[in-house]
């Protein structure tokens, strides 16, 4: 815990900090495709020597297999990268309009110009990924940024502020690590946007605080993002992909599938299909899974107390395990589980459970499913695995959820072309390749005018009869 008097020099670095990147935006404001792209670049070529110091440091951090790191750490923000150096130039450009009727004789543009100084908060489950890849949106829209990663992967995040450090001046880009005080020290300044991945319930802290200042948001929430497997889904592919989406990470991802939604007539077989599934990613060998070199651990203590906490309550409420159901507590490790017999007041379907747990439900008919997922908050993706047409249709139609993915899960996440983000409690705004571009960027509308005699000419006072035919045949033109 800091003291008063460090708390306060503390907050005098963040505030200078803050004030040196506003120096900073003037010049970066300016900077064409090619500045921005050297900047992109240097991020590049240091995870390229530093691939190793990645690996080690989410393994340290809570086992994180290293091949999992090179996928979703690394791969997700060097694609990121490449992405924004092949289109930046194209996303900078001035974007023309069409002219509407009444403004006859004039030219419409868009311009994209950077927001300024941008806040990145980060989580902990993704930790490099998250922080980096908002980073790599920032810059290619023009800002500056000071990034707050997560207190709960030191090692991952002071090597952040390791690769930051060597990369960029502080009036340009900062880290400064240290736990929620200090997010909520940062919140406080007049931030030109904020960045912020986490929880709904600290989401809402965010927003509150950007009011203060007027400081527009991107929230990238959680929740609880379901599954419904239909009749005529093929089942073992399905039972593949929701294995691999729901254990990678340990079940800590914000996009993994929190809980299915079956089709009662082929739970069972679906059932044996995930356990084949589980059984052939993870024990291989039939050395047990604890052994499995491919499966994180639990982040910290806490979580790995909710979590466990979570399963025995659904067990004492009358849950049945159908697979897994083991853990141990000194290496948090959690055996990859599936439940079924589930109800709604069981923890486990109340709150987000980020862990290595499947709850399953069953439904009769798709209709049941739909509403079942509309009780609820609306969810950060959703995914369908069936081949029905009209089936997939109508629970694209009948739902809302920030992502849906059909016959697959969490893959989107790599989709640079596609939107990624929540919608109400899973999120505000939406991050990825050119969206991610336009969240940092504030999209300025230009009109230029004729100078001289031009049809806004004739609307002036004092309003005679010409102006006053003119307004009216455009509203029953319009
Ligand atoms: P969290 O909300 O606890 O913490 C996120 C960040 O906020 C951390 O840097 C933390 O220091 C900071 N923070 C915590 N409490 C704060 C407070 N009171 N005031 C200001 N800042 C505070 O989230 P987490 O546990 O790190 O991550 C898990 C959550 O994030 C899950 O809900 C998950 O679904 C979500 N998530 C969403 C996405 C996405 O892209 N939508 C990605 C990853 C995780």
């Amino acid at each position: 815990m800091l003291s008063l008097t460090e708390k306060s020099v503390q907050a005098d670095v963040f505030f200078e900090t803050l004030l040196a990147q506003k120096t900073t935006t003037n010049s970066w404001r300016i900077s064409t495709a090619a500045d921005r792209i050297v900047r992109l670049k240097k991020i590049q070529n240091w995870i390229k020597v530093h691939q190793k110091d990645l690996h080690l440091a989410l393994l340290s951090d809570f086992q994180k297999p290293p091949i999992e790191t090179d996928l979703s750490e690394i791969f997700t923000v060097t694609s990121e990268i490449n992405h924004a150096i092949k289109n930046l130039k194209a996303w900078m450009k001035p974007k023309s309009v069409s002219t509407p009727l009444p403004l006859i004789g004039t030219s419409g543009k868009i311009f994209y110009e950077p927001k300024g100084c941008a806040l990145i908060i980060a989580p902990w489950n993704y930790p490099f990924n998250l922080a980096i890849g908002p980073l790599v949106s920032a810059i290619a829209a023009g800002c500056t940024a000071i990034i707050k990663p997560s207190e709960l992967t030191p090692n991952t995040s002071s090597l952040i502020q390791k690769m930051i450090t060597e990369l960029f001046d502080p009036s340009e880009v900062a880290v400064f690590q240290g736990e929620s005080d200090v997010a909520q020290e940062l919140l406080k300044l007049p931030f030109d946007h904020i960045f912020f991945t986490g929880s709904p319930a600290v989401g809402k802290i965010v927003m509150k605080a950007a009011a203060e200042n007027l400081t527009s948001v991107t929230l990238e929430l959680g929740g609880k993002s379901p599954a419904i497997v239909d009749q005529d889904a093929n089942l073992k592919d399905t039972a593949e992909k929701l294995v691999f989406g729901k254990f990678i990470n340990c079940g800590q991802t914000c996009v993994a599938p929190d809980y299915l939604l079956v089709q009662e007539t082929v739970k069972e077989e679906l059932l044996m299909e995930l356990k084949v599934a589980l059984k052939k990613m993870y024990d291989p060998k039939f050395e047990g899974i604890e052994k499995s070199p491919d499966l994180a651990r639990i982040i910290n203590d806490r979580h790995f107390d909710r979590l466990v906490k979570s399963l025995k309550d659904g067990i004492e409420k009358g849950a049945t395990i159908e697979f897994g159901g083991k853990y141990d507590s000194p290496s948090r490790y959690i055996e990859p589980t599936i439940i079924s017999q589930v109800c709604d007041d069981m923890t486990l379907m109340e709150e987000e459970i980020f862990g290595p747990i499947l709850p399953i439900k069953t439904f009769s008919q798709l209709d049941d499913a739909i509403s079942f997922i509309n009780s609820k908050p609306k969810p950060l993706a959703l995914y369908y695995f069936g081949s029905n047409t009209t089936h997939t249709t109508k629970v694209l139609k009948e739902t809302s959820s920030g992502g849906v993915v059909i016959n697959d899960c969490v893959i989107h996440f790599l989709d640079l072309e596609i939107p990624f983000g929540g919608v109400n409690n899973s999120g505000i705004g939406k991050a990825h390749g050119h969206f991610g571009f336009l969240a940092f960027s504030n999209e300025k509308g230009v009109l230029k005018q004729r100078v001289g005699l031009n049809n806004a000419t004739l609307l002036r006072p004092p309003y005679g009869a010409a102006a006053k035919k003119i307004i009216q045949s455009l509203i029953n033109w319009f």
